[in-house]
């Protein structure tokens, strides 16, 4: 991801030469009304709004999004099957046209409150740091998921370790499958995934920690439980995993599906003061509006279903917020 020039990009006038428009009511007048932090789909959704909003807005990704690993995006209403990477160059690519909308590969290290507006430190490929101010602040800073420390999971992840049925069931359909984990999460994963496959196997990796009514409810639905302990995740032929036992045979299966824990990709919710849930997501209100007056949040970030497109509508639906907000601010009563 390149910085972008406005006026390398459009042909539409220097901001000297249009019209003017609501202005903030006072103060000294920042860099941007918003700044968005993360550039997954989230964040581009919500570039793309508040550019057609002709809002000055910077976009600041430091990383690579949370599907990286992932052959494809699945699910994505007009781009089911589209790498993770493409569905991104072609958000950026959306964004060209508007004018007001500068998009940077740099992190966000600090955000910092200055009366009515925010003063944001980035850091750039080079290491330099450099500041900007913002009225607004949009989070889509996404989530990381935390791997069990079992040889082969980090290598197989995206390609024989999935996450969710619903963005890769359909393409493991009627083929053996293993469901790693305990307890609840496990049995309620498995009974899941077992819409897709008639051959499932629930793999505790030591005590499945089980009520008698979950292995009741599993046997039920056919699903097999191995309690063994495993030593690793093989790739095997033909895009098959084993599972290798400390005991016993090992398992050969299409694909292994895990409900993964997850942290917030960076702290800087928390350093600004944002209230998470007790699941460490933050916590918005029905305007996307975090616990920190003008601070917003979208996508993985915030509680609910993950999906990429879900993603995108809450970055819009954040964008749309921002608008009212500042218009709000801009039109005083
Ligand atoms: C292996 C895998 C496969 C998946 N497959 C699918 C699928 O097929 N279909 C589907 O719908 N969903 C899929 N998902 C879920 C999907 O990836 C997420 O729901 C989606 O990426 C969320 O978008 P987001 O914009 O909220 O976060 P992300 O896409 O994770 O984007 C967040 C961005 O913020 C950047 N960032 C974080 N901190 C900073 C900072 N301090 N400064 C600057 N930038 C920062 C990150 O580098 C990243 O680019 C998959 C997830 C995984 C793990």
């Amino acid at each position: 991801m390149t910085s972008t020039s406005p006026a390398a990009t459009s042909a539409t006038p220097a901001p000297a030469a249009r019209p003017r428009r609501h202005r903030p009511a006072a103060g000294p007048i920042p860099d941007f009304d918003v700044v968005i932090i993360g550039a997954g789909s989230a964040g581009l959704s919500a570039a793309l709004v508040l550019g057609r909003c002709l809002r000055r807005v910077l976009v600041c990704d430091g990383g690579a999004p949370r599907n990286a690993p992932s052959p494809a995006v699945q699910g994505f209403f007009t781009r089911d099957g589209t790498k993770p990477a493409q569905l991104l160059k072609l958000g950026l690519h959306e964004l060209e046209r508007y004018a007001t909308v500068e998009v940077r590969t740099a992190r966000v290290t600090a955000i910092v409150r200055q009366g009515k507006q925010f003063e944001l430190t980035a850091e750039g490929e080079t290491g330099r740091s450099r500041t900007f101010t913002a009225r607004k602040i949009l989070l889509a800073t996404g989530v990381e998921d935390e791997l069990p420390p079992l040889d082969g999971m980090r290598e197989l992840w995206g390609t024989g370790v999935l996450h969710c049925p619903y963005c890769h069931g359909w393409e493991v359909r009627d083929q053996p499958l293993a469901v790693y984990g305990q307890g609840k999460t496990a049995t309620g994963l498995a009974l899941l995934v077992s819409r897709w496959s008639r051959d499932v196997v629930v793999c505790t990796d030591g005590p499945g920690n089980l009520t008698t009514n979950a292995r009741r409810r599993l046997r039920q639905q056919g699903i097999q439980v191995r309690e063994e302990p495993i030593t690793r995740l093989e790739a095997g032929p033909k895009d098959s995993v084993r599972v290798v036992f400390e005991t016993g045979e090992p398992l050969a299966r299409r694909a292994v599906f895990l409900h993964a824990h997850q942290h917030q990709r960076t702290n800087l919710a928390e350093l600004a003061g944002c209230r998470l849930t007790s699941k460490g997501a933050v916590w918005v209100d029905k305007n996307t509006q975090t616990s920190q007056p003008g601070i917003y949040a979208a996508g993985d970030t915030t509680p609910g279903t993950q999906q990429a497109i879900l993603a995108a509508a809450q970055g819009a639906q954040a964008a749309v917020h921002l608008n009212e907000q500042l218009t709000r601010e801009e039109c005083p009563k």
